[in-house]
């Protein structure tokens, strides 16, 4: 390495020192983190022999006999045990020899560097001695050349003053110093002349030769030091090997007994030991007394058709197919185009293909099991033979009706009781015939009312009011008595009261939803009528409260009069004014009486009251109207809706009437009322003159300053923050939605979507979803909160201050919502403050919790604007 030539400088020597001392330091450091490596595998070793422990405490039951997977498991958790002991020996056998190697060649590096120290300062302290030497010896020369110098000055000067004698006793003593001196001269040029020799020699000697034996031996003594550091660090490489023999074989040990796993073993020995035979079928018996009253309408496992039931048949047999189209779509998107219907080819005329044809009603072959195959295609499968099955008896039963007009579902309609006091609304209950009178008088009575009435058909009791023109109206006149057209009742009633329009009565509520019509119906005896939509067809509905609340449906005789059970009368009002009077219960089974007639609400308005005059905007149910209530001549918005949508879909409608009723807020836009006696029915509100904010923002904004952008942020914010604390999610925040009134108020609007509740989470689809406006957790679990709205809030206040831009521009809802997920907000609209962007993105934090709540927000705004 040219250690001992080129290393016998003064740098060379420094440099050396230095390298001692990082190698010290090195070693110092080694041992420091080896320290803690050691640690660590202990702990490591204490873990896994924990997770070892745990992993044994199996279930010692006898059920897991045999299985292999169990007694893998156990030898696994034992060799993990294996493991912990082999890394905790690692451990120690470093900690009692490398570490200590490690000091050792430590202690024995610092004695090598004083050891190099002192022999490196006795050389140069030799070289001094002999450079002071050369300096001494150098002075006395000169001294004695000084003194000669004198000595024969004065013996010259002797001589020259007795030159003839050349004698005398002055002249011999300065001769002979004289002489003296030239010999201590001649002395000391020699000795100088001799010294200057050894000490060239000397220097020579330890240049060449000591300085570099001493870095000979350190270069030795340093790569001793290295080979036993090598040493060390071979330890510590051995030590925290995993791939020795020793765990290479646990390892294999854990692998083969996996690897010995045979799945279609697992169960073998548990399925010899357990076996028994299959469950019995549970079989599900029509229950026959439930028939025995029913005249022979009705036939165990028979579907009866008949004109009650042949529409409600129909539909249900529509459904079912609905289903069972879905149901094929879905089988085939999960295996392919090629097979349908229980797993059998299309062509297999054996299988279940259409759904229908080829089952064996009584035994149907069980549904093929296919172990490779998705449960979820099971479960279609299993869904399919219900609906199969089902729509199988409908058609059967349908076809044996043919062409024909559908039986009575009742012997006689005009004279049997039909009760309608079912719960929800569905088809009348079939009462007990035993309490009818018999066959005779109900055909005398049957001509009777035939003669009396002639036939009304049920939908023209929605076209024209409830008047009977033999009777008619006068409130001068005192009010006749009526007798009913049945036998029943002979109770006078008011003729002036039951002539009146039926949308003039005051317990006639039209199609208010039924959440509304339970709250209004409090005590015993409260009633109402309205109005609902069953199979396309309108019908009558009387809520009463009788302990629970109950529907029943008014039943049309074929002459066009109404009853319940007992008597018939030519208009709805006559009946139930009868009902109210007679005391008698509405139906036997149900008892229940009417007592007090529930008024409209003042927020249920006349539809008659309501004049449209423009159109100004276009909904999701119809269109919406600017209009004028007759009553106040106020000037209102009134949204319709459309008359052939579906009465889902018309109480969807109805449920934004609902909830704003609620509510009292100047940035709310308010509700004046419904108008449900007859369509379109529609929903009544203040009018906001300036419409909606998006068309304000994209056809005005330009001249708005930045301060009342924010004025516009801080409105939706005080009405969002009021929703907040009646706990209402509005689910569909956008400037879209809001409406701007004078002086540029933001109003929210549109609460179409809303839920009063502080967390919905939506099970079935999302059709619909503003993805661009709604909060990830909401689009991807279906959970909202008020903070899903505090993230639209975000983007409203986005689409304030872009003036109308369209959030997310260029981008699919598919593609915006992957950007969302994976970080991407959008940028700052040109002109934002800082502040309020900031704002925004913190109602876009991505952890619902991290969203500042609707307080909050007003308080940041209100700041920012008050600034
Ligand atoms: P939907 O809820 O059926 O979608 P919107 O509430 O969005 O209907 O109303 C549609 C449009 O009608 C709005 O964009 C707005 O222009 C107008 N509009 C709705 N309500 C009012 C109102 N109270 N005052 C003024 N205009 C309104």
């Amino acid at each position: 390495m040219g250690y001992a030539s080129n290393g016998a400088g003064r740098a060379a020597h420094e440099a050396l020192l230095a390298r001692h001392d990082a190698e010290l330091r090195l070693m110092e450091t080694m041992k420091r983190s080896l320290q803690a490596k050691m640690k660590s595998d202990r702990e490591y070793a204490l873990a896994l022999s924990a997770a070892a422990a745990q992993g044994q405490k199996m279930d010692k039951c006898e059920e897991l006999n045999g299985s292999v997977i169990a007694s893998a498991w156990r030898t696994m958790t034992e060799e993990w045990e294996n493991t912990s002991r082999l890394i905790k020996a690692n451990a120690e056998a470093l900690d009692s020899r490398a570490l200590d190697r490690l000091n050792t060649l430590m202690t024995e590096r610092r004695k090598a560097r004083k050891v190099y120290q002192e022999d490196h300062s006795k050389i140069s302290s030799q070289f001094t001695q002999l450079s002071e030497e050369v300096q001494r010896k150098q002075s006395e020369y000169q001294k004695c050349l000084e003194s000669y110098k004198q000595m024969r000055a004065k013996f010259e000067e002797n001589y020259l003053k007795c030159p003839t004698s050349r004698g005398g006793r002055k002249l011999d003593e300065t001769r002979d110093k004289y002489g003296k001196a030239c010999r201590r001269l001649h002395r000391a040029h020699n000795e100088y002349v001799l010294l200057l020799a050894e000490a060239t020699e000397c220097e020579r000697a330890l240049r060449t030769a000591s300085l570099p034996a001493l870095f000979d031996q350190q270069r030795r003594l340093g790569e001793a030091t290295a080979s036993s550091w090598k040493g060390i660090l071979m330890e510590v490489v051995q030590r925290s090997d995993f791939g020795t023999e020793k765990f290479k074989e646990i390892q294999n040990k854990i692998e083969s007994s996996v690897q010995n796993l045979r799945p279609q073993e697992e169960y073998k020995e548990f399925i010899e030991k357990y076996r028994s035979p299959p469950s019995t079928p549970i079989s599900f018996n029509f229950d026959e007394s439930l028939v025995e009253d029913t005249s022979g309408k009705l036939q165990p496992n028979q579907l009866t058709v008949d004109n009650l039931t042949v529409e409600w048949l129909k539909e249900k047999l529509t459904e079912l197919e609905t289903i069972l189209q879905d149901n094929r779509e879905k089988q085939t998107a999960l295996q392919g185009p090629e097979i349908i219907g229980n797993g059998v080819c299309k062509n297999n005329n054996t299988g279940m293909t259409n759904g229908v044809n080829g089952v064996d009603r009584h035994s149907p072959p069980p549904i093929p099991v296919t172990t490779a195959e998705p449960v979820k295609l099971l479960e279609l499968r299993v869904s399919e033979r219900k609906c199969a099955r089902q729509a199988e008896m409908i058609r059967a039963a349908l076809a044996e009706l043919g062409c024909e007009e559908a039986p009575s579902g009742c012997p006689d309609l005009s004279a049997e009781v039909v009760g309608v006091d079912s719960l929800d609304g569905s088809s009348p209950d079939h009462q007990d015939r035993s309490s009818l009178g018999s066959k005779a008088s109900m055909d005398a009575l049957r001509l009777h009312l035939h003669s009396i009435m002639p036939p009304k058909p049920f939908f023209r009791m929605f076209t024209r009011p409830f008047r009977r023109k033999s009777v008619p109206s006068s409130p001068a006149l005192p009010p006749k008595t009526y007798r009913s057209s049945s036998e029943g009742p002979s109770d006078s009633v008011s003729v002036s009261e039951t002539e009146r329009s039926l949308v003039d009565q005051e317990w006639f509520h039209g199609v208010l939803p039924r959440e509304e019509v339970v709250r209004l119906l409090r005590a015993d005896g409260d009633y109402l009528v309205r109005e609902t939509t069953r199979n396309h067809a309108r019908q009558l509905v009387l809520s009463v409260c009788w302990g629970q609340h109950k529907h029943f449906i008014v039943q049309t005789t074929p002459e066009g009069h109404y009853r319940f059970e007992g008597a018939a009368f030519p208009s709805v009002g006559e009946l139930i004014a009868w009902q109210r009077t007679s005391g008698v219960p509405v139906t036997a089974r149900s008892g229940a009486l009417l007592r007090r007639a529930v008024p409209r609400e003042t927020w249920e308005l006349n539809n008659d009251h309501v004049q449209l005059l423009d159109k100004i905007g276009r909904g999701n149910f119809g269109d919406v109207y600017k209009a004028r209530l007759k009553t106040t001549g106020q000037e209102v918005a009134v949204k319709t809706c459309r008359v052939a949508l579906p009465e889902d879909q018309k109480r969807t409608f109805l449920q934004e009437g609902r909830i704003l009723k609620q509510y009292q807020h100047p940035n709310i836009v308010r509700l004046i009322g419904i108008a449900v006696q007859k369509q379109p029915i529609m929903i009544v509100m203040e009018l906001v003159p300036g419409g909606s904010l998006l068309t304000f923002l994209r056809t005005r904004a330009s001249n708005l300053s930045s301060r009342t952008l924010l004025a516009m942020c801080r409105d939706a914010a005080g009405g969002m923050r009021y929703l907040e604390s009646k706990n209402c999610i509005h689910r569909d925040l956008a400037a879209r939605n809001c409406l701007v009134g004078d002086d540029n108020i933001v109003k929210i609007s549109d609460f179409g979507m809303s839920r009063e509740e502080e967390e919905y989470i939506v099970s079935g689809g999302m059709k619909q979803i503003p993805i661009k406006w709604t909060a990830p957790e909401a689009l991807n679990f279906g959970k909202y909160t008020s903070l899903c709205d505090v993230w639209s809030y975000g983007v409203l206040m986005w689409e304030i201050f872009s003036k109308g831009d369209t959030p997310y521009a260029g981008m699919s809802n598919s593609r915006a919502r992957e950007k969302i997920d994976n970080g991407y907000r959008m940028p700052a609209p040109e002109g934002c403050a800082e502040d309020v962007y900031a704002l925004m993105l913190r109602c876009w934090e991505y952890e619902p919790d991290k969203r500042p709540h609707f307080h909050q927000i007003y308080t940041i705004i209100d700041n920012i604007y008050n600034r």
